[in-house]
């Protein structure tokens, strides 16, 4: 393994450690020595499908003790969520529902993998579905359980008990960017989804030009997806894409697949955009200055003072969490 003395220069590409955990390429190009808090941190992005990753990956064992325990504390800065993080959760899970609701019928039956404190579980068993969620992260979960009522399972996916195809929807916001290994995860869903369910997978896009070039990278996530690395984890892991979609800003991927259809091969007619490997360029100085020149930078912010406001406001008022939540379904029913 190489050393941080010993680092190939930012833009060189040659063999990484390890070979991209989605298309399987060894070659990388070096994107940046640094993570969004200036410590160390080696990314190289595939040259064949434009991932990016963490280089070396860390093993599962590892990331899992980290998640058990340390994840929260270390980037979120608590161990329960805060009254601002609540509010903010249960504003992006009641916009999640609207946008989603034309794949979740009457009474769906849907797993949340990577539920955290359970906001959007309580969302969907207010519109009258059963979810449930698994949380690696065990004070989360008990936080969940305790204020939302809602169920939450403290364990790896891979130990759930639960009947194979019980689930109509799986959803994963914001969980495969934490994955080493995210083809065998995508392929291990299969067994717990229905034959026409829909898994709903959100990751932040890495390519994001309103996302700041300075913030980019982060211990935690250790794979940057484009849009097209993302689509080619789920054809390679059984997975037909019905809608590949960027947010406000391009700042999330939303993806809705359903079991590829052995028979059938995957539609050409997605619309991915193919956007080249990743280039140096994307954490230059160059980069950063057209950052800061973009009027979208600075109505995005404006936009945040103006969330923080609301936040400090709900934080203020002493409203328990459940009359957080249940305030912000009503007013987005
Ligand atoms: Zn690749």
């Amino acid at each position: 393994m190489r050393t941080p003395e010993n680092w190939p220069p930012i833009g060189a590409t040659l063999e990484a450690e390890l070979p991209c955990p989605v298309c399987g390429e060894i070659l990388g190009q070096v994107i940046a020595h640094h993570d969004r808090r200036g410590k160390r941190l080696k990314t190289v992005g595939c040259t064949q499908c434009g991932l990016m990753r963490t280089d070396p990956l860390p093993t599962t064992d590892e990331l899992r003790r980290f998640y058990e325990s340390e994840y929260r504390r270390s980037y979120k800065g608590s161990e329960c969520p805060s009254s601002k993080r609540i509010y903010r959760a249960a504003l992006l899970a009641a916009g999640r529902l609207r946008r989603l609701s034309s794949h979740l019928p009457a009474t769906s039956k849907v797993l949340d993998i990577g539920c955290a404190s359970g906001e959007w579980l309580f969302m969907l068993k207010a519109r009258g579905h059963s979810p449930i969620g698994v949380e690696l992260d065990s004070a989360y979960g008990e936080f969940g359980r305790r204020e939302y009522g809602v169920d939450i399972r403290t364990q790896s996916l891979d130990t759930l008990q639960s009947p194979e195809h019980a689930f109509d929807c799986i959803t994963m916001f914001h969980v495969l960017e934490h994955i080493p290994d995210p083809i065998a995860t995508l392929r291990g869903i299969h067994r717990w989804l229905t034959k026409d369910g829909r898994l709903i997978v959100e990751v932040p896009n890495i390519n994001s030009v309103h996302q700041n070039p300075a913030k980019r990278f982060h211990h935690a996530h250790v794979l940057g997806f484009t849009e097209r690395s993302l689509a080619t984890a789920f054809q390679a892991s059984g997975w037909e894409c019905l809608e590949l979609s960027l947010d406000r800003y391009e700042r999330n991927i939303l993806a809705i697949v359903r079991p590829q259809d052995t028979n059938a091969t995957q539609d050409p007619g997605l619309n991915v955009r193919t956007a080249p490997p990743p280039t140096p360029l994307a954490t230059s100085k160059a980069a950063m200055v057209r950052y800061y020149l973009r009027g979208a930078t600075y109505l995005r912010w404006l936009e945040r003072m103006s969330q923080f406001t609301v936040e400090f406001r709900i934080a203020s008022n002493g409203q328990s969490p459940r009359e957080v939540l249940h305030a912000v379904e009503r007013k987005y029913r």
